[in-house]
């Protein structure tokens, strides 16, 4: 790795399904040469959305005060930012927006993580792909996403064909084809996630043909590793900037919420 590179998709163990401390996941980035990181945990959400898998609305002070510590801890060594990973659910914008009017982040990703009240990338709740059709799925899901574009909130689309995570890949493309559009429209980039190369379908986010598209309509990158333990962090960044630049594809990075790169 040559370029100064950014983990930009980093949770800590706040949002109760991730193990190491900030300055552990800090300490894993520096030993694999990264210029820099931004911690980007699960956000809080209204109380009776997904709570068991996302810090407390009361842990947030908590969050921006452990990632300040860790930026002051390797000050001159690692650029550390303060970032979100929230989620786009229908009903919910106006209390994202006053979690992101709370404090002066530096990157929001945007993530769909529910069709409904499925959350569809659960391991546990796998079976009810069998009951749908993919087709029917992937089109809801890249309303969603295009619903998360048009939002406002957010920098970039999370981990894009997320519903693929356990090998149900789209066949169709039309619609993810659509909701790229409409990310280049909004002027957003998209979180190139590392972690579908550690699960089932054995394949980053998005997948290569999609990584194309992307690059062709001019959306850049921001690479991920969607670390939930430290050793994860910049997992596999070798191998993400090669298909990204395969395609003339290019990363950026956010500092204050504005791109650089
Ligand atoms: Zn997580
Ligand atoms: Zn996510």
């Amino acid at each position: 790795m040559t370029a100064p590179l950014f983990d930009s998709h980093l949770h800590t163990p706040l949002c109760g399904h991730a193990t190491g401390a900030p300055r552990e996941y800090a300490q894993a980035a520096l030993d694999a040469g990264l210029a820099g990181l931004c911690f980007t945990d699960h956000m809080p959400m209204p109380t009776w959305y997904d709570a068991p898998w996302r810090m407390r609305a009361n842990q947030l002070a908590q969050y921006v005060e452990e990632v300040r510590a860790v930026q002051a801890e390797f000050s001159g060594r690692l650029d550390v930012r303060l970032g979100l990973e929230a989620d786009f659910h229908p009903g919910t914008e106006r209390f994202v927006e006053g979690v992101l009017s709370a404090y002066p982040w530096d990157y929001v990703i945007g993530s769909v993580h529910y069709l409904g009240a499925w959350g569809f990338d659960n391991p546990e709740y796998v079976a009810e792909y069998e009951a749908r059709d993919l087709r029917e799925l992937y089109g809801d899901y890249y309303a969603l996403v295009e619903g998360a574009a048009r939002s406002g909130l957010f920098d970039a689309i999370g981990h894009l064909d997320l519903p693929k995570k356990f090998g149900h890949v789209d066949t169709d493309g039309l619609a993810a084809l659509h909701a790229l559009d409409v990310i280049a429209e909004r002027g957003l980039a998209l979180d190139f996630n590392t972690a579908g190369w550690r699960k089932p379908v054995a394949e980053a986010y998005p997948a290569p043909d999609l990584t194309r598209a992307a690059a062709s309509r001019g959306i850049p990158f921001v690479l991920g590793s969607d670390a939930h333990r430290p050793d994860e962090v910049g997992h596999r960044f070798d191998d993400a900037l090669k298909q990204i630049h395969d395609v003339g594809g290019r990363t950026v990075t956010y500092q204050g919420r504005v791109r650089h790169g």
